[in-house]
């Protein structure tokens, strides 16, 4: 029976065994990639390649794509073609629910 487990290389779950691939990953600085700028990222496609690297870099930084909404990100697959794509980034709105502590005269009435 086939199980759902979480790839080790790209973390995503799969059934059975993924088909993710290693890509390399760089944020370009004036349209160029220096050769220590690139990191390996594993995932099925370039594009996915992308949103994870931007992700793992977002969170690992100071959130300049997410400040910024967008980003430019270029993906090198294993046959050295380069890819480059635009980012779009937003955030999730989060709502949290406090009581209100009301004094106790005071219950709210329904009429
Ligand atoms: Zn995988």
């Amino acid at each position: 029976m086939r199980e759902l487990v979480k790839c080790p290389r790209c973390e995503d779950f799969c059934w059975g065994n993924c088909r993710c691939i290693g890509f390399q990953c760089a944020i370009p600085w004036q349209d160029k990639v220096s050769e220590r700028s690139w990191q390996d990222v594993y995932a099925k496609e370039a594009s996915d390649a992308a949103e994870k690297f931007a992700e793992r870099t977002d969170c690992e930084g100071d959130y300049t794509i997410i400040r910024r909404g967008e980003g430019v990100i270029w993906v090198r697959d294993p046959d050295n073609k380069v890819t480059v794509f635009d980012i779009q980034a937003e955030t999730e709105p989060t709502y949290t629910a406090i009581e209100r502590q009301l004094p106790d005269t005071s219950t709210p009435e329904h009429t």
